[in-house]
């Protein structure tokens, strides 16, 4: 029988273990504590466990960690890290910081690729090759959190779901590791300093509203009618902008939890008036909500361009103008691979 990775194992399920092989009962928390709290990546890391219980741990299960492969930092802070997994596939993950208002954000994968195949998007071009495991999104957020307090002088302040990968298609892992994260066991943070972007699968936002989760959800919108929105992303073909509008009313009216629209700017595609106005409608609806512009990373061989800054200011200013929260986020990392699956995607 293949080993299995000691982090699919809950406290339980080791006390159980290791008390059929004599241990006594502190030592499963021991263990457990090196595995979430204090960030073990091996076996070896366990320097308070008697070396034959590591060795013996090891003859029974593995021990899947990230292990950190490239790191680009930019001249505004940004750090972009690919790790490499277990099986040698590579993921990134991106440390965005503001240090003038020490806040610092991390952006976690939750799959390696993604099978949605946007069109603006260098991570849709690999296709989906793996979802991630909990521990794996984990100890993204654990290694962003050191580089944080390495780097900055103070921890991460908040956590997005918004590299490659669509978070909701690896739903288990992707909950369970926010578990992990906000339990007294883990990080111990608060789900309100999550959040999960989606690209748009209305019955598991659905889903998200039925568990009551605490987290911030993110609609990756980027066009604000269903012609554009299924030129560039195909998912909108089967969950259309009424039905995603509705799952969101949904999840508010179940979770009341906060809601944002991502929406790239793209130049002569999605930043005129006009689309502006129908931005505006969507954001009429029985949630409240606030729109994040940002500013789009171009990638190679592909055939959309950042939208002029102006025309993003023009754009801004008119849903403002009609009483919705906009905001516009300039691009981050631009002198590194900025867009997300650039880096992992180098050899
Ligand atoms: S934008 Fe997000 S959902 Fe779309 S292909 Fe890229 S990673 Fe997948």
């Amino acid at each position: 029988m293949p080993k299995q990775d000691l982090r699919t194992q809950s406290l339980s399920d080791l006390q159980q273990s290791l008390a059929s092989i004599g241990q006594p009962t502190y030592r499963a928390k021991q263990v457990y504590d090196w595995m979430w709290k204090l960030g073990a990546r091996s076996f070896d890391d366990m320097t308070n466990i008697p070396a034959t219980l590591r060795q013996a741990m090891s003859e029974v299960f593995t021990y899947d960690s990230i292990v950190l492969d490239d790191r680009q930092n930019s001249e505004d802070g940004t750090i972009k890290s690919r790790y490499k997994l277990h099986d040698g596939y590579k993921i990134e993950t991106v440390m965005i910081p503001v240090v003038k208002d020490k806040r610092a954000t991390g952006c976690v994968s939750s799959q390696v690729g993604c099978s949605l195949t946007c069109s603006f998007c260098a991570t849709g071009k690999m296709g989906r090759l793996r979802n991630l495991t909990a521990a794996e999104i984990y100890d993204q957020a654990f290694d962003t959190n050191k580089l944080c307090v390495e780097q900055l002088g103070f921890p991460m302040t908040n956590l997005v779901y918004m590299g490659m990968g669509e978070p909701l298609l690896n739903y288990g892992p992707v909950l369970e590791s926010i578990n992990r994260i906000t339990s007294h066991n883990g990080m111990g943070w608060s789900p309100k300093r999550i959040t999960v972007s989606t690209a748009g699968i209305a019955k598991m936002i659905k889903r998200l509203g039925d568990e009551k989760v605490k987290f911030n959800l993110a609609l990756s919108l980027h066009a604000s009618d269903d012609t554009k929105r299924n030129e560039i992303m195909p998912i909108n073909e089967s969950n259309r902008l009424a039905a995603l509008m509705e799952s969101l009313e949904y999840f508010y009216e179940k979770t009341k939890g906060r809601i944002s629209f991502e929406y790239i700017a793209l130049k002569d595609f999605n930043d005129t008036l006009e689309d502006a106005d129908k931005l505006v409608r969507l954001c009429r609806g029985q949630f409240p909500v606030k729109v994040n512009v940002i500013e789009y990373n171009p990638v190679p061989g592909v055939p959309f361009e950042r939208a002029d800054e102006k025309q993003v200011d023009v754009f801004a200013a008119r849903v403002r103008s009609k009483g919705v929260m906009i905001t516009v986020r300039r691009s981050r990392g631009k002198d590194i691979d900025a867009a997300c699956g650039q880096l992992a995607n180098k050899g």
